[in-house]
Parts: C-alpha cells; sequence; structure tokens
C-alpha cells in the first residue's frame, strides 16, 4: 500500500511538537527522529526530514505529499501547494523593528530606508501595498544584528516574546504578519493517499480538540443544580449523578480551559465544591 509522506523540520523549532503531535494522533515511528526517513507502525505514514525553507517545494513537487511548516515559510516562498490545516503550535509574528532611539511615526519614514530580512517577499509585498519604496537586503540569519552593525536602518523578521530584539537595542513598530505551524499539502494527491490524509487530519483535529477542553467533576447542592448545569452545559448536556450524601449530586462536564477560569467564581457562589479538571487525550466531537 503506498504511504502518505509527510516532510517534517529536521531539527529546529517545529520538530518536537510535530513529532509529538503525530504520537498523540496515535501514530508511532521507528525511531531515530534524526534520521533522513522513518515510516509509521501502525499507520501508511513515512515522514522525510527536512530544512523548513526545502518543505513547501519539496510539497510542491509531489515528493512529499504534505508537510508541516511555519505559516511564515508558506508565505514567503509562494510555492502551488495549499494549507489545508492550522495546528496553532510555534506562534510567532514577523514585524518590522527600529533602534530603540529612532522615532517612529509610520511606516512612511521608511521610504528610502535599507531593510535586512530573511523574508525578502513578505515584505516586498507588503511595502509594496503601502506605497513604500525601500532597500531589501536579504540575510539568512542573525538578522537582528544589521542595524548595530551599520548595515540596516531597520529590520523584518521573528518575534516572539521580543527579548531578542530588547537585546539588540530594538524596538517593534509594526507586525506585518502572524504565524503558527500549518500544514501544507500537495495539489495532486491520488485518490488513496487522499483517504489516509483524511484519516490523519481527522485524528489530529480530535487531539486539538482535546488539548483545547478539560473534563470537570464538582459536587453541586441539589437546590442550585439546575443553575450550575446551565452553567457548564458541555457537549451534549452533563451527567448528573447522586451523592452517596443526600441533597448532592455530582455533575460531569466538558469545557475549554479558558471557559472554564470563566465561569470559576459563579460555580463557587453556587455552593459547587470538590471541583476537579481533568485532561482530554482525545475528544470527537
Ligand atoms: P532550518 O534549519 O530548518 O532552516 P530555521 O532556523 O529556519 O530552521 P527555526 O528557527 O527552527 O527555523 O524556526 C522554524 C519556524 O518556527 C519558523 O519558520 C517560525 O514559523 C517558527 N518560529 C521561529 N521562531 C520562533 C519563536 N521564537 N517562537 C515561536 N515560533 C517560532
Ligand atoms: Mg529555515
Amino acid at each position: 500500500m503506498e504511504k502518505l509522506r509527510i516532510a517534517i523540520q529536521k531539527s529546529g523549532r517545529l520538530s518536537e511538537k510535530s513529532l509529538a503531535l503525530l504520537k498523540e494522533a496515535g501514530i508511532s515511528l521507528n525511531n531515530g527522529s534524526r534520521k533522513l526517513r522513518s515510516v509509521a507502525q501502525s499507520f501508511p505514514l513515512e515522514v522525510i526530514y527536512l530544512r523548513d525553507d526545502d518543505i513547501p517545494q519539496y510539497v510542491e513537487d509531489g515528493v512529499a505529499h504534505i508537510g508541516i511548516v511555519g505559516e511564515n515559510e508558506y508565505a514567503e516562498k509562494q510555492c502551488e501547494v495549499d494549507l489545508i490545516e492550522r495546528l496553532g503550535y510555534s506562534r510567532c509574528r514577523l514585524s518590522i523593528a527600529v533602534p530603540k532611539s529612532e522615532q517612529y511615526l509610520s511606516l512612511e519614514e521608511l521610504d528610502g530606508k535599507r531593510i535586512a530580512t530573511s523574508y525578502p517577499v513578505i515584505l516586498e509585498n507588503y511595502l509594496q501595498e503601502h506605497g513604500v519604496k525601500a532597500q531589501i537586503h536579504v540575510l539568512s540569519g542573525s538578522v537582528e544584528l544589521a542595524p548595530s552593525i551599520g548595515m540596516a536602518d531597520a529590520i523584518f523578521d521573528i518575534v516572539s516574546s521580543g527579548s531578542t530584539l530588547i537585546s539588540n537595542g530594538l524596538k517593534e513598530v509594526e507586525v506585518i504578519m502572524k504565524s503558527e505551524a500549518v500544514v501544507i499539502a500537495s495539489r495532486n494527491i491520488n485518490k488513496d493517499i487522499q483517504a489516509v490524509l483524511n484519516d490523519l487530519i481527522f485524528r489530529v483535529r480530535s487531539v486539538m480538540t482535546a488539548s483545547n477542553n478539560k473534563y470537570i467533576l464538582l459536587n453541586a447542592p441539589n437546590e442550585n443544580l439546575q443553575q450550575i448545569i446551565d452553567t457548564i452545559p458541555g457537549m451534549k448536556s452533563p451527567t448528573v449523578m447522586p451523592l452517596a450524601e443526600e441533597g448532592w449530586s455530582s455533575v460531569h462536564s466538558v469545557l475549554s480551559e479558558t471557559e472554564f477560569w470563566g465561569h470559576i467564581d459563579r460555580l463557587r457562589e453556587l455552593g459547587a465544591q470538590g471541583i476537579l479538571v481533568i485532561p482530554i487525550e482525545k475528544m470527537i466531537v
């Protein structure tokens, strides 16, 4: 049987989480994850390990059927591939930064300036849209050093916490795109491979849904039971079971973590006790 071939970053910020996601989706690899290629044991899939820059092209060429890359890499390479799923990890943004001492009011101030970046295509498109002409200097790494050594007036680079910018005397002045890990797919996938891909995406979604949700158990005084149920309605409706102690019930429900924190005060006001929040491994809705 033909295998679905997925390209994953060989080593870097996407590798570990991408492999962990496959594992949570029930796909175990005959490891040595640092090899060039590995085959899944219980699922018709094989992984090839590449530099993230190369993944969009390999997928366009059909060498890999799908790949996991940062959305920034997908946008930069402008390859003929489809973005089929957002994965929610490796979140970052691509921003313009200038030396902290510069006063900065608007994008127009970059007209005629030199901007260093590893993402010339995204930058060029953005500047063009806003009618700004700048000289773009392409660097493959250590972009944040360029202003301090006099190579550029500004940079356009990946930012997550902003601490790298600060330690290089820079300040973020424009956010141009937000990025997260995404699945990209070739446009020429045959029916058999598409079926495997659908199965994989189904599993991945179950893992992602589960990680956003928690299983909640609590003890509720019967006089407030209805109000408690209304507060945490859950997937369909909560399970309610009587406790051995009269006048009390156990309520079980499923809630997103943020919803849970939003409701906690209300639940305690209503007399809920012994609240347990339990992680869910897989969730199929
Ligand atoms: P390669 O050797 O494969 O070319 P790289 O050095 O280009 O690796 P990494 O630094 O490993 O790439 O980053 C991979 C992706 O992770 C980036 O394209 C981006 O989408 C995301 N990313 C980068 N930096 C951060 C960060 N600080 N926080 C979160 N995500 C990030
Ligand atoms: Mg790279």
